[in-house]
C-alpha cells in the first residue's frame, strides 16, 4: 500500500534551494552518499559484533556505485545497517541534524551563496536532488524481513511502500536529471569517487572493481598520504559541517604497553556549537579498525572539545558495550597520552610560530584555560600553553617568558582584568606600571575570573590583580634617578602635604560615603586623577560585573576610590578642601571624578544625566577661564 506523506517544511525549503540553483559543485552528492553508506556499514559491523545473526553471514561490508546510460540512473547500495519504515520516514523526511538546521538557517535568498554553503558543507542526503528529479530508497533493516522504498521527487511530498530486498542494507537510486548526464560516465564517477571517498575504508566498487584504497587512512604512514586526503578526511570525520581547513593535523601511532592509532584535527574555525553544555568531542573511537562510538566521554577531556578525528585501539575488547567504555582503564590511559601530547604539540607551535598560534588562540584559548580551572592533572602543561596579552608589546607572552623578564625587586606577576584587551591597555590602573616598565598580563576571558582564583602562583611567584588591594610597587626599580619632588622636600613641607591630602581624603569619604567603601591615595596611576579598584580580598571590579551577569549575582561590593596626590585636579581640590570641606565646588568635582573612574571601569552610572550635568558646569567654567 502506497502512502504518501507531506515533507517537514524546513525540508521543503531546502529542497527548493538545492534543485533550483545552481551548482559548480553538485558532484558532492556521491560524497554525501557514499558517507551515509560508510556509516551503515559502521554501525551493522558494530551491531553484529554482539548480534552476529544481523549481518546474515555476511562479513564483507562494500559500498557499490552502479550507473545505467540507457535508463539514466545512478545507483548506490550498500549492504550496511538500512532502514525500518519509520527510520526512512524519520532519516529523509526531516531535518533532525543539528549541524544541518543550522546550516538551512544560513541559506537565504542569495543563490551563489546557498550554492557555495551547500557545496561545502554539503546537505546530506537531499544533495542527490542536486542531479536527480527523482530518487528512490530501497532500504531494509538489519534483522527485518521487510523492505520498505521511499520515493520523491523532492517537492513537497515523498511516499513510501513495502518492497522486496535480498540482503540488508540501502540501495539508492537516482534518476538523472536532464542537465546532469556527465554523471552517467563511468570515468566522471570514478573520479569523484578518488577525489572525495579515497580514504572510506569500506572497499567501493564498480562494475565489480575496487575504485577507492579502501584501507583506514589512519593506519596508513603518514608519508603515504597527501594534503588532499587528510582534508577529506577531516571533512568527513566533522560530519560535513566543518567547511575549514585543519589547523593542525596529528597523526602517530602509540607504541608500548597500550597500542593505538591516532589522526587528530585542530580546526581552523570555531563549530557553531563549542560553548553548548551538551557538546561533545568530536573523535570517533575505533576498535581494530571498527568503528565503536563518537564522543566517549574520558577520552578528550573537554577543554580539547574542539578536536576532531579517530582514535583506534588495538587493546579494547571489540564486543565491550558502549556503556562500559568510560569505565575501561585503558580509555583512561590513551587518554591521558593523547592529551599529553597535543597540548606538547601546542606548546611546540606556540614557540616555532607564535603568529600561526594566536590564531588558534583567538578560537580556542578560553575553551583551553578551561582545564585550567579543572584539569588539575594537565595544569603544569597548560600553563606552559597558555598566552597572554600584555601590556608590553601587541604579541601574546606566555608566563614563562613574563617572568623572565621581570623586574629586579619585582616580587609578583601582575594581570589586569578586563573586558577587552583594548579596554585594558586603556586602563588607568596601569599608568605606574607602565611609568616602572612593569609587565601587566591581561585577562580578558570569562574564563580567567575562575581559574585565576585556583591559580595561587606561578614559579613561586604570586598572581596579583592590579585592581584589587595595594599596588606595591615601591620595591620594583624603574631604573631612572628616583629622588622625586617629594623627597627634596624638608620634614615642615612634608607633613604640611600629608596634612592637606588626609584632609582632602576625609573630605571626599564624606562625600561619597554611599558610593565607595574607602578613598585612599593611589600608587598606580600617573596620568589620571584618579581610579576605582576592589579590596584586598573582594572580588575584580570586572570579575563582579560578570558575575552579575551570568549568575545574577548581586553581592554587595563597594569599590574604592584611589587619588593621584600628583595630578593638578587634586591639588585644586586639597585647596577647596582645606578651606571648606562642605564647599559646593568640591563635593560636585568629587561626584564628577567618581563618575569618570566608572566609565573608564565600564562601569554603569547610577545617575547619568547628573553627570552630564556637572560635566557642562565644568566645561562652562572651563570655557569661562580661557
Ligand atoms: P547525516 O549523515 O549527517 O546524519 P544525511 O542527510 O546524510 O545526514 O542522512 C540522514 C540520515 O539518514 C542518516 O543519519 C542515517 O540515519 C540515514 N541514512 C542515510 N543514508 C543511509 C544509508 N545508506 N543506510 C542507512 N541509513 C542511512
Ligand atoms: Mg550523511
Amino acid at each position: 500500500m502506497t502512502e504518501q506523506r507531506e515533507f517537514q517544511a524546513e525540508v521543503s525549503r531546502l529542497l527548493d534551494i538545492v534543485a533550483n540553483a545552481l551548482y559548480t559543485e553538485r558532484e558532492i552528492f556521491l560524497r554525501e552518499l557514499i558517507s551515509n553508506a560508510s556509516d551503515a556499514c559502521d554501525r551493522l559491523r558494530y551491531e553484529a559484533i554482539a548480534k552476529p545473526e544481523l549481518a546474515e553471514g555476511n562479513s564483507d561490508f562494500r559500498i557499490t556505485v552502479a550507473f545505467d546510460a540507457d535508463a539514466r540512473t545512478v545507483t548506490v547500495s550498500d549492504n550496511g545497517i538500512g532502514m525500518t519504515k519509520d527510520e526512512l520516514i524519520q532519516n529523509l523526511g526531516t531535518i533532525a541534524h543539528s549541524g544541518t538546521r543550522e546550516l538551512v538557517k544560513q541559506l537565504n535568498g542569495d543563490d551563489k551563496k546557498n550554492s557555495n554553503l551547500i557545496g561545502q558543507f554539503g546537505v546530506g542526503f537531499y544533495s542527490a536532488f542536486m542531479i536527480a528529479d527523482k530518487v528512490d530508497v530501497l532500504s531494509r533493516r538489519a534483522g527485518e524481513k521487510v523492505a520498505h522504498v521511499w520515493s520523491s521527487d523532492g517537492r513537497g511530498s515523498y511516499t513510501v511502500d513495502e518492497a522486496l530486498k535480498d540482503e540488508p542494507g540501502t540501495q539508492i537510486t537516482l534518476h538523472v536529471k536532464d542537465d546532469a548526464s556527465e554523471f552517467l560516465l563511468e570515468e566522471r564517477l570514478k573520479h569523484v569517487i578518488k577525489k572525495y571517498s579515497d580514504h572510506i575504508s569500506f572497499p567501493i566498487e564498480m562494475s565489480g572493481v575496487v575504485v577507492n584504497a579502501a584501507s583506514a587512512l589512519w593506519m596508513r604512514p603518514k608519508n603515504e598520504v597527501t594534503e588532499e586526503q587528510y582534508k577529506e578526511f577531516y571533512r568527513s570525520v566533522s560530519g560535513g559541517l566543518q567547511m575549514d581547513e585543519p589547523w593542525m593535523t596529528l597523526h602517530w601511532r602509540a607504541e608500548g604497553a597500550i597500542e593505538y592509532n591516532n589522526l587528530l584535527f585542530i580546526p581552523s574555525m570555531k563549530p557553531f556549537d563549542l560553548y553548548d553544555p551538551r557538546r561533545q568531542h568530536g573523535v570517533k573511537l575505533y576498535v581494530r579498525r571498527v568503528f565503536i562510538t563518537d564522543g566517549v566521554e574520558g577520552l578528550i577531556p573537554p577543554f580539547l572539545r574542539f578536536m576532531k578525528g579517530v582514535v583506534d585501539s588495538e587493546d579494547l575488547p571489540l564486543n565491550i558495550s558502549r556503556e562500559m567504555l568510560q569505565a575501561n582503564p585503558v580509555i583512561a590511559k590513551m587518554s591521558g597520552a593523547i592529551t599529553r601530547k597535543i597540548l606538547s604539540e601546542l606548546e611546540d607551535k606556540a614557540k616555532n610560530d607564535l603568529k600561526e598560534f594566536e590564531n588558534f588562540w583567538a578560537l580556542f584559548g578560553p575553551v583551553i584555560k578551561e582545564g585550567l580551572y579543572d584539569a588539575h592533572a594537565y595544569r603544569e602543561q597548560l600553563c606552559r600553553v597558555a598566552r597572554f596579552y600584555s601590556s608590553q608589546g601587541e604579541g601574546l607572552v606566555s608566563l614563562d617568558e613574563y617572568v623572565e623578564r621581570m623586574k629586579d625587586g619585582q616580587e609578583h606577576i601582575y594581570y589586569l582584568s578586563a573586558p577587552t584587551v583594548e579596554a585594558a591597555r586603556n586602563s588607568p590602573q596601569l599608568e605606574a606600571f607602565r611609568a616602572k616598565g612593569v609587565e601587566v598580563l591581561f585577562m580578558t576571558d570569562t574564563i580567567d575570573e575562575f581559574w585565576l582564583p585556583m591559580q595561587d602562583s606561578y614559579k613561586q611567584k604570586k598572581l596579583k590583580s592590579i585592581t584589587r588591594g595595594s599596588a606595591e610597587l615601591s620595591k620594583v626599580k624603574s631604573g631612572k634617578d628616583e629622588t622625586t619632588e617629594e623627597e627634596k622636600k624638608t620634614p615642615e613641607e612634608k607633613q604640611a602635604a600629608q596634612d592637606a591630602t588626609e584632609k582632602l581624603i576625609a573630605a571626599l569619604k564624606d562625600i561619597l560615603k554611599d558610593e565607595v567603601k574607602d578613598v585612599a591615595v593611589s600608587e598606580r596611576l600617573v596620568d589620571s586623577p584618579v581610579c576605582l579598584v576592589a579590596p584586598e580580598n573582594d572580588v575584580d571590579i570586572h570579575m563582579q560585573r560578570m558575575l552579575k551577569k551570568s549568575q545574577g549575582y548581586e553581592g554587595k561590593h563597594q569599590h574604592v576610590l584611589e587619588i593621584n596626590d600628583k595630578h593638578p585636579v587634586i591639588a585644586r581640590l586639597k585647596t577647596l578642601a582645606a578651606n571648606d570641606p562642605k564647599s559646593t565646588l568640591l563635593r560636585e568635582t568629587a561626584l564628577l571624578l567618581l563618575d569618570q573612574a566608572r566609565i573608564v571601569e565600564g562601569e554603569p552610572l547610577a545617575n547619568p544625566s547628573e553627570f552630564v550635568r556637572r560635566m557642562n558646569m565644568a566645561i562652562e567654567k572651563g570655557l569661562v577661564a580661557s
